[in-house]
Protein backbone atom coordinates (compact mmCIF):
# COMPACT_ATOMS: atom_id res chain seq x y z
CA UNK A 1 0.00 0.00 0.00
CA UNK A 2 1.26 3.58 -0.92
CA UNK A 3 1.15 6.63 1.60
CA UNK A 4 -0.14 9.96 -0.45
CA UNK A 5 1.53 12.26 1.92
CA UNK A 6 -1.63 14.71 3.09
CA UNK A 7 0.50 18.05 3.00
CA UNK A 8 -2.77 19.96 3.90
CA UNK A 9 -3.10 18.05 7.02
CA UNK A 10 0.54 17.88 7.82
CA UNK A 11 0.45 21.85 7.38
CA UNK A 12 -1.85 22.21 10.03
CA UNK A 13 -0.37 20.18 12.27
CA UNK A 14 2.70 22.62 11.65
CA UNK A 15 0.21 25.81 12.32
CA UNK A 16 -1.13 24.38 15.57
CA UNK A 17 2.15 24.08 16.68
CA UNK A 18 3.12 27.96 15.87
CA UNK A 19 -0.11 28.59 17.37
CA UNK A 20 0.67 26.62 21.25
CA UNK A 21 4.50 27.96 20.70
CA UNK A 22 2.84 31.75 20.26
CA UNK A 23 0.24 31.98 23.09
CA UNK A 24 3.12 30.29 25.16
CA UNK A 25 5.58 33.00 24.26
CA UNK A 26 2.93 35.78 24.97
CA UNK A 27 1.90 34.43 28.48
CA UNK A 28 5.45 33.47 29.68
CA UNK A 29 7.54 36.30 28.22
CA UNK A 30 4.90 38.38 27.11
CA UNK A 31 6.20 39.32 23.76
CA UNK A 32 3.85 38.95 20.33
CA UNK A 33 5.28 37.62 17.17
CA UNK A 34 5.35 39.36 14.71
CA UNK A 35 5.46 39.32 11.15
CA UNK A 36 6.14 41.71 8.34
CA UNK A 37 5.51 41.08 4.67
CA UNK A 38 6.36 43.50 2.04
CA UNK A 39 5.07 43.37 -1.33
CA UNK A 40 5.81 45.89 -4.07
CA UNK A 41 3.85 46.72 -7.21
CA UNK A 42 0.46 45.06 -8.44
CA UNK A 43 1.02 41.43 -9.93
CA UNK A 44 -2.14 39.75 -9.00
CA UNK A 45 -0.23 36.43 -8.13
CA UNK A 46 2.35 37.99 -5.48
CA UNK A 47 -0.70 39.87 -3.99
CA UNK A 48 -2.48 36.42 -3.64
CA UNK A 49 0.69 34.99 -1.75
CA UNK A 50 1.01 38.08 0.44
CA UNK A 51 -2.48 37.94 1.72
CA UNK A 52 -2.32 34.32 2.09
CA UNK A 53 0.68 34.61 4.51
CA UNK A 54 -1.01 37.86 6.52
CA UNK A 55 -4.03 35.85 6.80
CA UNK A 56 -2.06 33.10 8.26
CA UNK A 57 -0.15 35.15 10.64
CA UNK A 58 -2.80 37.09 11.95
CA UNK A 59 -4.82 33.19 12.68
CA UNK A 60 -1.60 32.05 14.49
CA UNK A 61 -2.45 34.92 16.92
CA UNK A 62 0.97 36.90 15.71
CA UNK A 63 0.81 40.54 15.04
CA UNK A 64 0.76 40.55 11.25
CA UNK A 65 1.76 43.90 9.13
CA UNK A 66 1.56 44.59 5.25
CA UNK A 67 3.34 46.98 3.63
CA UNK A 68 2.06 47.59 0.14
CA UNK A 69 3.73 50.02 -1.85
CA UNK A 70 3.57 51.13 -5.07
CA UNK A 71 5.29 49.60 -8.33
CA UNK A 72 7.47 53.10 -8.90
CA UNK A 73 9.11 52.53 -5.29
CA UNK A 74 12.70 53.21 -6.14
CA UNK A 75 15.87 51.13 -4.16
CA UNK A 76 16.58 53.74 -1.54
CA UNK A 77 12.92 53.51 -0.42
CA UNK A 78 12.06 50.08 0.06
CA UNK A 79 15.72 49.93 1.93
CA UNK A 80 14.62 52.08 3.98
CA UNK A 81 11.65 50.27 4.49
CA UNK A 82 13.50 47.42 5.79
CA UNK A 83 15.86 49.23 7.94
CA UNK A 84 13.05 50.43 9.85
CA UNK A 85 11.60 46.85 9.81
CA UNK A 86 15.21 45.70 11.09
CA UNK A 87 15.05 48.04 13.85
CA UNK A 88 11.74 47.78 14.82
CA UNK A 89 11.92 45.29 17.85
CA UNK A 90 7.96 44.33 17.95
CA UNK A 91 8.75 42.58 14.44
CA UNK A 92 10.29 39.22 14.42
CA UNK A 93 9.90 38.08 10.40
CA UNK A 94 10.68 39.86 7.91
CA UNK A 95 9.38 38.77 3.75
CA UNK A 96 10.11 40.52 1.00
CA UNK A 97 7.57 39.06 -1.88
CA UNK A 98 9.33 38.33 -5.02
CA UNK A 99 9.72 38.60 -7.66
CA UNK A 100 10.72 42.94 -7.27
CA UNK A 101 9.50 44.88 -9.79
CA UNK A 102 12.32 44.83 -12.70
CA UNK A 103 14.07 48.05 -11.89
CA UNK A 104 14.73 46.92 -8.23
CA UNK A 105 17.65 44.71 -7.15
CA UNK A 106 16.51 42.03 -4.86
CA UNK A 107 19.44 40.33 -3.84
CA UNK A 108 21.04 43.50 -2.23
CA UNK A 109 17.43 43.80 -0.74
CA UNK A 110 17.32 40.33 0.69
CA UNK A 111 20.66 40.45 1.88
CA UNK A 112 20.16 43.94 3.92
CA UNK A 113 17.03 42.06 5.79
CA UNK A 114 19.03 41.23 9.56
CA UNK A 115 19.53 37.05 9.18
CA UNK A 116 17.65 36.62 12.62
CA UNK A 117 14.90 38.30 10.94
CA UNK A 118 15.15 36.68 7.34
CA UNK A 119 11.77 34.15 8.00
CA UNK A 120 12.29 33.13 3.62
CA UNK A 121 16.12 31.56 4.80
CA UNK A 122 17.22 33.55 1.84
CA UNK A 123 20.02 35.19 3.25
CA UNK A 124 23.69 34.29 3.04
CA UNK A 125 24.12 34.23 6.42
CA UNK A 126 21.48 31.41 6.67
CA UNK A 127 22.02 29.59 3.92
CA UNK A 128 25.74 29.25 4.85
CA UNK A 129 24.21 27.83 7.99
CA UNK A 130 22.35 25.38 6.60
CA UNK A 131 25.32 24.91 4.48
CA UNK A 132 27.15 24.13 7.16
CA UNK A 133 25.30 22.03 8.98
CA UNK A 134 24.46 24.45 11.80
CA UNK A 135 20.59 23.81 12.02
CA UNK A 136 19.97 25.09 15.38
CA UNK A 137 21.27 28.65 14.57
CA UNK A 138 20.18 29.70 11.19
CA UNK A 139 16.65 30.02 9.77
CA UNK A 140 15.94 27.21 6.86
CA UNK A 141 14.68 28.00 3.03
CA UNK A 142 10.51 27.49 3.48
CA UNK A 143 10.47 25.11 1.21
CA UNK A 144 13.00 22.79 1.51
CA UNK A 145 12.21 22.75 5.33
CA UNK A 146 8.88 21.86 4.80
CA UNK A 147 9.85 18.68 2.01
CA UNK A 148 12.05 17.96 5.52
CA UNK A 149 9.00 17.59 7.92
CA UNK A 150 7.51 14.80 5.94
CA UNK A 151 11.20 13.08 5.79
CA UNK A 152 11.36 12.84 9.43
CA UNK A 153 7.79 12.17 9.73
CA UNK A 154 8.69 9.04 7.44
CA UNK A 155 11.96 7.74 8.62
CA UNK A 156 12.40 9.39 11.88
CA UNK A 157 15.50 12.22 12.47
CA UNK A 158 18.61 10.02 11.28
CA UNK A 159 18.72 9.11 8.17
CA UNK A 160 21.87 6.51 7.93
CA UNK A 161 22.40 4.55 5.39
CA UNK A 162 19.22 6.12 3.42
CA UNK A 163 20.23 6.60 -0.51
CA UNK A 164 18.69 10.56 -1.22
CA UNK A 165 18.67 11.61 -4.65
CA UNK A 166 17.73 15.54 -5.06
CA UNK A 167 16.89 16.32 -8.76
CA UNK A 168 17.57 20.22 -8.76
CA UNK A 169 20.33 22.60 -7.50
CA UNK A 170 18.86 25.73 -7.30
CA UNK A 171 19.70 28.46 -3.99
CA UNK A 172 16.02 28.15 -3.54
CA UNK A 173 15.40 24.23 -2.98
CA UNK A 174 17.63 22.32 -4.39
CA UNK A 175 20.76 22.48 -2.51
CA UNK A 176 19.40 23.58 1.04
CA UNK A 177 17.58 20.38 0.51
CA UNK A 178 20.80 18.52 -0.33
CA UNK A 179 22.43 20.31 2.78
CA UNK A 180 19.42 18.86 4.79
CA UNK A 181 19.46 15.76 3.72
CA UNK A 182 23.10 15.77 4.22
CA UNK A 183 22.77 16.94 7.65
CA UNK A 184 20.27 14.63 8.47
CA UNK A 185 22.88 11.36 7.84
CA UNK A 186 21.46 10.43 4.09
CA UNK A 187 23.84 10.08 1.43
CA UNK A 188 23.20 12.53 -0.98
CA UNK A 189 23.26 12.44 -4.57
CA UNK A 190 22.11 15.97 -6.07
CA UNK A 191 21.39 16.10 -9.54
CA UNK A 192 21.04 18.51 -12.60
CA UNK A 193 20.36 19.21 -16.17
CA UNK A 194 24.17 17.90 -16.94
CA UNK A 195 23.89 14.39 -14.91
CA UNK A 196 24.36 11.73 -16.91
CA UNK A 197 21.77 9.06 -16.80
CA UNK A 198 19.51 10.40 -14.49
CA UNK A 199 17.05 7.53 -14.26
CA UNK A 200 19.76 5.12 -13.54
CA UNK A 201 21.34 7.51 -10.68
CA UNK A 202 16.83 8.05 -9.72
CA UNK A 203 16.64 4.45 -9.14
CA UNK A 204 19.49 4.53 -6.20
CA UNK A 205 17.56 6.67 -4.12
CA UNK A 206 15.69 5.68 -1.19
CA UNK A 207 14.36 8.96 -1.20
CA UNK A 208 14.27 10.74 -4.48
CA UNK A 209 13.50 14.30 -4.59
CA UNK A 210 11.80 16.69 -7.93
CA UNK A 211 12.52 20.20 -8.11
CA UNK A 212 13.23 20.52 -11.88
CA UNK A 213 10.04 22.09 -13.42
CA UNK A 214 9.54 19.40 -16.06
CA UNK A 215 5.68 18.24 -15.86
CA UNK A 216 5.89 14.32 -14.88
CA UNK A 217 9.50 13.89 -15.64
CA UNK A 218 9.88 11.36 -13.44
CA UNK A 219 8.82 8.17 -14.77
CA UNK A 220 7.96 4.50 -12.71
CA UNK A 221 10.96 2.70 -13.89
CA UNK A 222 12.90 5.76 -12.26
CA UNK A 223 12.01 5.31 -8.66
CA UNK A 224 13.43 2.07 -6.97
CA UNK A 225 10.33 -0.26 -5.45
CA UNK A 226 9.60 1.13 -1.79
CA UNK A 227 11.25 4.32 -1.92
CA UNK A 228 9.59 7.99 -0.38
CA UNK A 229 8.99 10.37 -3.55
CA UNK A 230 9.20 13.79 -2.94
CA UNK A 231 7.58 16.13 -5.59
CA UNK A 232 8.71 19.75 -5.37
CA UNK A 233 7.64 20.79 -9.27
CA UNK A 234 4.67 23.11 -10.07
CA UNK A 235 3.67 22.94 -13.59
CA UNK A 236 0.65 24.68 -15.36
CA UNK A 237 -0.31 22.54 -18.25
CA UNK A 238 -3.03 22.07 -20.83
CA UNK A 239 -6.19 20.42 -19.91
CA UNK A 240 -8.49 19.86 -22.53
CA UNK A 241 -10.39 16.70 -20.48
CA UNK A 242 -11.55 19.54 -18.42
CA UNK A 243 -12.62 21.92 -21.52
CA UNK A 244 -11.53 24.42 -23.87
CA UNK A 245 -8.65 26.20 -22.42
CA UNK A 246 -8.72 24.99 -19.09
CA UNK A 247 -5.23 24.07 -17.47
CA UNK A 248 -4.36 22.07 -14.24
CA UNK A 249 -0.87 21.73 -12.12
CA UNK A 250 1.05 18.77 -12.24
CA UNK A 251 4.46 18.06 -10.30
CA UNK A 252 7.81 16.36 -11.73
CA UNK A 253 6.87 13.41 -10.78
CA UNK A 254 4.03 11.57 -12.96
CA UNK A 255 2.15 10.50 -9.99
CA UNK A 256 -0.34 8.04 -11.23
CA UNK A 257 2.66 5.30 -12.69
CA UNK A 258 5.25 6.49 -9.54
CA UNK A 259 2.84 5.94 -7.02
CA UNK A 260 2.39 2.06 -8.21
CA UNK A 261 6.45 1.93 -7.11
CA UNK A 262 7.00 4.09 -4.45
CA UNK A 263 6.22 3.33 -0.54
CA UNK A 264 5.71 7.17 0.12
CA UNK A 265 4.63 10.16 -2.39
CA UNK A 266 3.52 13.29 -2.00
CA UNK A 267 1.03 14.98 -4.57
CA UNK A 268 0.84 17.71 -6.73
CA UNK A 269 -1.33 20.20 -5.35
CA UNK A 270 -1.61 18.93 -2.13
CA UNK A 271 2.01 17.97 -1.34
CA UNK A 272 4.89 20.03 -0.29
CA UNK A 273 3.20 23.42 -1.50
CA UNK A 274 0.69 23.90 1.52
CA UNK A 275 4.39 23.42 3.98
CA UNK A 276 5.95 26.60 2.51
CA UNK A 277 3.37 29.09 4.41
CA UNK A 278 3.12 26.55 7.18
CA UNK A 279 7.08 26.61 7.72
CA UNK A 280 7.02 30.88 6.88
CA UNK A 281 4.76 30.38 10.13
CA UNK A 282 7.27 28.07 12.00
CA UNK A 283 10.32 30.32 11.23
CA UNK A 284 9.06 33.38 12.70
CA UNK A 285 7.84 31.67 15.90
CA UNK A 286 11.40 30.47 15.63
CA UNK A 287 13.15 34.06 15.22
CA UNK A 288 10.75 35.30 17.86
CA UNK A 289 11.55 32.44 20.56
CA UNK A 290 14.98 33.53 20.03
CA UNK A 291 14.77 36.84 20.49
CA UNK A 292 13.49 36.41 23.72
CA UNK A 293 16.19 34.07 24.53
CA UNK A 294 14.19 30.75 24.62
CA UNK A 295 14.64 27.37 23.01
CA UNK A 296 11.98 27.56 19.84
CA UNK A 297 9.87 24.94 18.89
CA UNK A 298 10.72 21.58 16.94
CA UNK A 299 9.03 21.15 13.77
P1 LIG B 1 15.23 26.29 -10.92
O1 LIG B 1 15.98 27.34 -10.21
O2 LIG B 1 14.73 26.52 -12.29
O3 LIG B 1 16.11 24.95 -10.91
C1 LIG B 1 15.75 23.84 -11.63
C2 LIG B 1 16.82 22.79 -11.51
O4 LIG B 1 16.42 21.67 -12.30
C3 LIG B 1 18.19 23.24 -12.01
O5 LIG B 1 19.19 22.85 -11.08
C4 LIG B 1 18.34 22.49 -13.33
O6 LIG B 1 19.67 22.07 -13.61
C5 LIG B 1 17.53 21.25 -13.09
N1 LIG B 1 17.07 20.69 -14.36
C6 LIG B 1 16.48 21.32 -15.40
N2 LIG B 1 16.22 20.46 -16.40
C7 LIG B 1 16.66 19.26 -15.99
C8 LIG B 1 16.70 17.97 -16.57
N3 LIG B 1 16.22 17.75 -17.79
N4 LIG B 1 17.23 16.97 -15.87
C9 LIG B 1 17.72 17.19 -14.62
N5 LIG B 1 17.72 18.36 -14.01
C10 LIG B 1 17.20 19.41 -14.69
O7 LIG B 1 13.93 25.87 -10.09
P2 LIG B 1 13.58 25.86 -8.50
O8 LIG B 1 13.38 27.26 -8.04
O9 LIG B 1 14.50 24.98 -7.76
O10 LIG B 1 12.16 25.15 -8.59
C11 LIG B 1 11.99 23.87 -9.14
C12 LIG B 1 10.52 23.53 -9.21
O11 LIG B 1 9.99 23.56 -7.89
C13 LIG B 1 9.67 24.52 -10.01
O12 LIG B 1 8.61 23.81 -10.65
C14 LIG B 1 9.09 25.43 -8.95
O13 LIG B 1 7.85 25.99 -9.34
C15 LIG B 1 8.91 24.46 -7.82
N6 LIG B 1 8.92 25.10 -6.48
C16 LIG B 1 7.87 24.86 -5.67
C17 LIG B 1 7.83 25.42 -4.41
C18 LIG B 1 6.67 25.13 -3.51
O14 LIG B 1 6.29 25.93 -2.69
N7 LIG B 1 6.06 23.98 -3.63
C19 LIG B 1 8.87 26.24 -3.97
C20 LIG B 1 9.98 26.42 -4.81
C21 LIG B 1 9.99 25.85 -6.07
P3 LIG B 1 20.86 23.12 -13.96
O15 LIG B 1 21.25 23.70 -12.63
O16 LIG B 1 21.92 22.26 -14.54
O17 LIG B 1 20.29 24.12 -14.91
Amino acid sequence: MTTVIDGKAVAASVIETVKSATRALEAEAGVRAGLAVVIVGDDPASHAYVSAKSKMAKECGFLSVQHTLPTETTQEELAALVGELNADPSIHGILVQLPLPKHLHSESIIQSILPEKDVDGLHIVNAGKVATGDLEGGLVSCTPAGAMVFVRRTHGEDLSGLNAVVIGRSNLFGKPMSALLLAANATVTTAHSRTRDLPAVCRKADILVAAVGRPEMVKADWVKPGAMVIDVGINRVPAPERGEGKTKLVGDVAFDECAEVASVITPVPGGVGPMTIAMLMANTIIAAHRKAGRKPPKF
